[in-house]
């Protein structure tokens, strides 16, 4: 979308040095564009910066502003936002990047498609959704988890790559009512020529409600990959948990709640809910109601086969589309 900017022209385009970018802007024209850009709001904010609306020509963007000591953050993001063949209607669509030296600091942005309803938890905790919202939801998270996760061979190709901090926040809503996932910060890629991963993984990383229980107690296998895109479907089954109470079509739907709400504070502590998740092998409770409408039952065991204590018992991001995209052709959902 973005290379059909006005003011951004096809010759440049076509002669620049390519990024080779999920966005198709060449690096230079990715500058140009950041620096037509002027901020007008602050948007959300997250552990790394700030994210505002930023209008370019008619255009609405979001920029994510990193502070400066944290360059590392706005590489890795930039980084994996270039790989080739990334873009997807489910993941967040990436513009352009660019790094202003002014002077004292460096002002590192991050440009990228703009979502007037925000993230998932701002909107659950405002609205329910109704069954034909819950499915076309949790397909399309699904949809876009399984391109991430997916390594593709060949010149159009991509690596795998593992999300690592799957979480309400980090998932924005699109106004066609689907979701794209976010924040690809913390993201790991998978390299099959060499069977390695692209960076030193750090363990814990992510946000320590939503770690799976291999990552709680350190028995994560990291070197398999596979181990990685099985921790993001953990954390796929609790935002599926989180919007599924939030669905009116059963019975009144309930209030949004993080999952194991009644079971940590705010902000827990990795033992926290390591004592939860690993010694008392508590999952967020799957309600009877659910049981009885074949749709919430689908979810309920897609769910429960996302928590498995053994990572490889789960179910893939792929399994869990096809699963769903059943419900998406019984209920005629739009997409
Ligand atoms: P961090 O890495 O600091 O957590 P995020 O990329 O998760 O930053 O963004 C922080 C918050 O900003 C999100 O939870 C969301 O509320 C909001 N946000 C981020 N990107 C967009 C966007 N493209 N459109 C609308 N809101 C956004
Ligand atoms: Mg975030
Ligand atoms: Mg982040």
């Amino acid at each position: 979308k973005a290379a059909v900017h006005p003011g951004v022209s096809t010759s440049a385009v076509a002669t620049d040095v390519s990024s080779g970018s999920g966005s198709g802007l060449p690096l230079l024209s990715q500058r140009t564009v950041a620096r037509q850009i002027t901020l007008t709001e602050s948007i959300g904010k997250g552990r790394y910066g700030e994210v505002w609306l930023g209008h370019w020509y008619d255009d609405k963007v979001a920029v994510k502003i990193f502070d400066s000591r944290d360059d590392k953050s706005w590489n890795r993001e930039t980084e994996i936002y270039n790989t080739t063949m990334l873009r997807n209607e489910n993941l967040l669509g990436f513009i352009a990047a660019d790094n202003k030296d002014t002077g004292l600091l460096t002002q590192l942005w991050l440009i990228t498609e703009y979502h007037e309803q925000g993230s998932l938890f701002d909107y659950l905790t405002r609205t329910t959704v109704d069954l034909s919202d819950l499915i076309r939801m949790t397909y399309s998270i699904a949809n876009g988890l399984a391109h991430l996760h997916m390594e593709i061979i060949g010149t159009q190709g991509k690596p795998a790559i593992a999300h690592r901090d799957i979480k309400g926040k980090n998932i924005l809503v699109k106004r066609n009512g689907q979701c794209a996932l976010a924040d690809l910060g913390l993201a790991v890629r998978f390299d099959s020529t060499t069977g390695l991963v692209d960076i030193p993984v750090n363990d814990k990383v992510g946000t320590n409600r939503f770690l799976a229980p291999e990552v709680l107690d350190d028995t994560i296998n990291v070197k398999n990959f596979e181990s990685f895109k099985a921790a993001d479907l953990y954390a796929l089954g609790l935002v599926y948990w989180e919007l599924c109470r939030r669905c009116n079509v059963q019975a009144p739907a309930e209030e949004y709640q993080l999952p194991y709400y009644d079971l940590l504070p705010g902000d827990p502590a990795i033992e926290q809910v390591r004592a939860v998740v690993c010694d008392q092998h508590q999952r967020p409770p799957l309600s009877p109601q659910w049981h009885a409408h074949d749709a919430l039952c689908l979810l309920s065991r897609v769910m429960r086969e996302c928590w498995y204590e053994n990572p490889m018992a789960r179910l893939t991001a792929l399994r869990v589309k096809k699963t769903i995209s059943g419900l998406v052709e019984q209920y005629d959902v739009k997409m």
